[in-house]
C-alpha cells in the first residue's frame, strides 16, 4: 500500500525517483509527490492523481535538479486524497521533509499538543504531525535528526515506513520502519530507498531490508548505521543479494500486468514445484516441511489465516488437508481472528498465507498465534518479506513478482504449495496410499501444460465477455473444491470491473440467491466431471428453469451442461483436488476482458492496494 522512494548519490535524483514511483504504482495509490534538494532550495511538487500527472506537473512547474530527493505515492488514510494532503510534507520551519507509509494512531493527541506550542498544519494527515514532532524534539532536546526521530517514534503509536530529509544535512537521509516494508539499495557511493526492491533493481542487487522497529542513518561516504528504535542498540545489518531482474517487473509486450501474470501461470506453477517434487520418483522435498515434519503432521488442527484471494487459497487447502492428510482445518480472515480472542492450542499449526508477506492483519494474526504457543508456517511469494521472517518455518510460492493488483498467479501457486504440503503430510501420516500419492504427483506435474491449454480458450472467453460486459450483477456457483473458486471468480469480477458479483456453494442457491435469478442474471457454474457433477447439473437445470443465463466451466467432452448452458468453457480433465488450478483460469480471463472492455484500469483498480499494509 502506497510507495516510498528515496535517492542520494551522484545521479540526477529526479528520473531515478520518478521511475521508481512508476514501478511502485501497482501497490495502489491516489496521489503522488516528490521533494528534491538542488543545493540551495528544497523543491516540492505533489498532486492528487497518477504518477504521470505528477511528472507533467513537475516538468512544467518545478526545478527538477538535485542529487538527493524523496518521492511518494499515497493511499489516503487521514485526510481525503488531494494536493495538500499528498506527501512529502514539510515541517513548520521548512527544514525537514517527510514521506510516510502507514498510520500514526495517536496523531490527534500529538497534534493538539503541538498546536498549543504554536505549530500550524496545512494538511489533515497524521504524517505532517509526525514531521513536526520530530522537529519539535530536535529543537527542544538540541539533537540531530537521527536522534530526534528515534525519540519521536518512541512516542508514536501505529505503523510506518518513513524517510526524512533535513536540508541542512544534504548528504543524509534517515529512514525507519514498523509494520510497513522498507528496503535500502546499496550502490557505489549511492543509496536507494524504496518500499520494495523494484525501483532500484537496475542499479544494484545489494539491499538491506529493515526489520520492524529499526531505523537507519544513510550518509554518503559512510557505512549505514542501523539501530533499534526502542533502545538505540546498534544492529549488524544483513546485506542481501537480490534475485529479481528487470524483465520480471516489466510487461513484456502484454497490455497489462494482469494479463501477463495470467499467462505466466504454467511457468509459475512449474517454478513452484521445481526442485521440490520429483513426480517419477514419488518424492516431495520441502525444507520448511521436512525440518518440522513431526510438528506439522501431529497437528491436532490447522488454522489458516489470510485475507482476500489468499483466504480463498486457504479455503481450497481446507479440502486438500482434510481430504488427504485427515487434519481438521479452520480457515480464518486474519482481520477477524486477531481481534476475536481465538482459542489456540500449542499443538495447533497456523498457516499464514500472503502474496506480499506484508499484509498487516495476517502479520498481527501470526504474532497472536505465536504468543499462544502455536507453530506458524508462512506461505508467501515475496522472499525476505515480514511474514516469511516472522514465521517459524515456511515455503515460498516462487511465482515471481506479481504487479497486477488483482491476484492471479499468486492464487494458483499458493494452491500448488499447499497441495505439496498436504501430500507430504498425508504420505508421512499414512493417510493416503502410495499409488494415490504418486497419482497426485503425476497429475500435478501435468497441470502446467493443462493450464496452457485452458489459456488457448482466450478468444472464446472474449466473446463471452463481450456478451455480458454490461450486466450489473453476476453469480458464481461451485461445489466442493470449486466452491472457493466460485468465490475467487466473483472477487476478480468485482475488483477490476466493479460489477457486483457473489460466489456461492451451488447447493446453497436454493436458500436465497435463487430469488435473484431472472433472464438478466448471468450465472457462472463450475461443473467439472469430478466431485458432485450430477448434483451441479441439477443446479444448472434449476437456473435454466428460471431463465438465468448460464456460463458453464466444464471438463472437455462434457455433454449434459453443454445442452443447458448458453456458453461453456472447457478445461482438461484432472483429479478432483487439482481442478481449482484449471477452473480458476477462465474466470480470471473473463473478468480481465470484461474490465478491459469497460475501459477500467485493470492493473490499478480504484480504491485498491496491492499489499495491504494498514489494517
Ligand atoms: N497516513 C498517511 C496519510 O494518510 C499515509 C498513508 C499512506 O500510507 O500512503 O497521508
Amino acid at each position: 500500500m502506497c510507495g516510498i522512494v528515496g535517492y542520494i548519490g551522484n545521479r540526477d535524483a529526479y528520473p531515478v525517483i520518478m521511475k521508481g514511483l512508476q514501478r511502485l504504482e501497482y501497490r495502489g495509490y491516489d496521489s503522488a509527490g516528490i521533494a528534491l534538494y538542488d543545493g540551495n532550495e528544497l523543491n516540492l511538487c505533489k498532486t492528487k492523481g497518477k504518477v504521470a500527472d505528477l511528472k507533467k506537473l513537475c516538468d512544467e512547474t518545478t526545478s527538477t535538479k538535485g542529487h538527493v530527493g524523496i518521492g511518494h505515492t499515497r493511499w489516503a488514510t487521514h485526510g481525503i486524497p488531494n494536493d495538500v494532503n499528498s506527501h512529502p510534507h514539510y515541517s513548520n520551519s521548512g527544514n525537514l521533509v517527510i514521506i510516510h507509509n502507514g498510520i500514526i494512531e495517536n496523531y490527534a493527541t500529538i497534534k493538539k499538543e503541538l498546536i498549543k506550542r504554536g505549530y500550524s498544519f496545512q494538511s489533515d494527515t497524521d504524517t505532517e504531525v509526525l514531521v513536526n514532532l520530530i522537529e519539535d524534539v530536535m529543537i527542544n532536546e538540541d539533537v540531530k535528526l537521527g536522534k530526534a526521530m528515534q525519540i519521536a517514534l518512541n512516542q508514536a503509536v501505529g505503523a510506518y515506513a518513513i524517510t526524512v530529509f533535513d536540508k541542512r544535512k544534504p548528504n543524509e537521509l534517515v529512514v525507519a520502519r514498523l509494520g510497513s516494508p522498507l528496503a535500502i539499495g546499496i550502490g557505489e557511493n549511492e543509496f536507494f530507498i524504496a518500499s520494495d526492491a523494484s525501483p532500484f533493481i537496475e542499479f544494484t542487487s545489494n539491499a538491506i531490508y529493515l526489520e520492524d522497529g529499526e531505523m537507519a542513518v544513510i550518509r554518503l561516504g559512510k557505512q549505514i548505521k542501523v539501530r533499534k528504535i526502542q533502545d538505540d542498540s546498534l544492529v549488524d545489518p544483513y546485506i542481501q543479494e537480490l534475485q529479481l531482474n528487470l524483465e520480471q517487473i516489466e510487461k513484456n509486450g502484454y497490455e497489462h500486468f494482469m494479463l501477463k501474470e495470467i499467462y505466466e501461470q504454467p511457468s509459475a506453477i512449474t517454478d513452484t514445484y521445481r526442485g521440490r517434487m520429483l513426480a517419477n520418483e514419488g518424492i516431495i522435498r520441502m525444507a520448511g516441511v521436512d525440518d518440522n515434519i513431526e510438528r506439522l503432521a501431529n497437528a491436532k488442527r490447522i488454522i489458516v489465516v489470510a485475507c482476500g484471494t489468499s483466504w480463498h487459497a486457504g479455503l481450497v487447502s481446507e479440502y486438500i488437508f482434510e481430504d488427504l492428510a485427515r487434519i481438521p482445518v479452520e480457515v480464518e480472515y486474519a482481520s477477524e481472528f486477531r481481534y476475536r480472542n481465538p482459542v489456540i492450542y500449542e499443538n495447533d499449526v497456523v498457516i499464514a498465507i500472503s502474496q506480499s508477506g506484508e499484509t498487516a492483519d495476517t502479520m498481527a494474526a501470526i504474532k497472536l498465534a505465536k504468543e499462544k504457543g502455536a507453530f506458524v508456517f508462512g506461505v508467501c511469494n515475496v522472499v525476505g518479506s515480514s511474514i516469511s521472517r516472522e514465521s517459524h518455518a515456511g515455503a515460498y510460492t516462487h511465482a515471481g513478482p506479481e504487479i497486477g493488483v488483482a491476484s492471479t498467479k499468486a492464487f494458483t501457486t499458493q494452491i500448488t504449495v499447499l497441495t505439496l504440503i498436504a501430500l507430504k503430510l498425508a504420505k508421512y501420516k499414512g493417510t493416503i496410499s502410495d499409488s494415490t500419492f504418486r497419482l497426485h504427483l503425476q497429475e500435478l506435474d501435468r497441470i502446467p501444460e493443462k493450464v496452457a491449454k485452458v489459456l488457448e480458450t482466450n478468444e472464446h472467453i472474449k466473446i463471452i465477455a463481450d456478451k455480458y460486459k454490461d450486466v450489473s450483477n453476476c453469480l458464481y456457483l461451485g461445489r466442493g473444491y470449486n466452491f472457493p473458486v466460485a468465490l475467487e471468480g466473483a472477487l476478480k469480477l468485482k475488483e477490476i470491473s466493479y460489477i457486483h458479483a457473489e460466489g456461492y456453494p451451488a447447493a446453497e442457491m436454493k436458500h436465497g440467491p435463487i430469488a435473484l435469478i431472472d433472464e438478466q442474471m448471468p450465472v457462472v457454474v463450475i461443473a467439472t466431471n469430478k466431485g458432485h457433477y450430477d448434483k451441479v447439473v441439477s443446479n444448472v437445470q434449476e437456473i435454466k428453469s428460471r431463465k438465468g443465463k448460464i456460463i458453464g466451466i466444464v471438463t472437455e467432452g462434457d455433454e449434459a451442461v453443454r445442452e443447458l448452458a448458453d456458453y461453456v468453457i472447457e478445461v482438461p480433465d484432472t483429479i478432483e483436488s487439482l481442478t481449482p488450478l484449471l477452473t480458476t483460469i477462465p474466470l480470471q480471463l473473463l473478468s480481465y476482458h470484461i474490465a478491459v472492455m469497460l475501459g477500467k484500469n485493470v492493473d490499478q483498480p480504484r480504491n485498491l492496494a496491492k499489499s495491504v499494509t494498514v489494517e
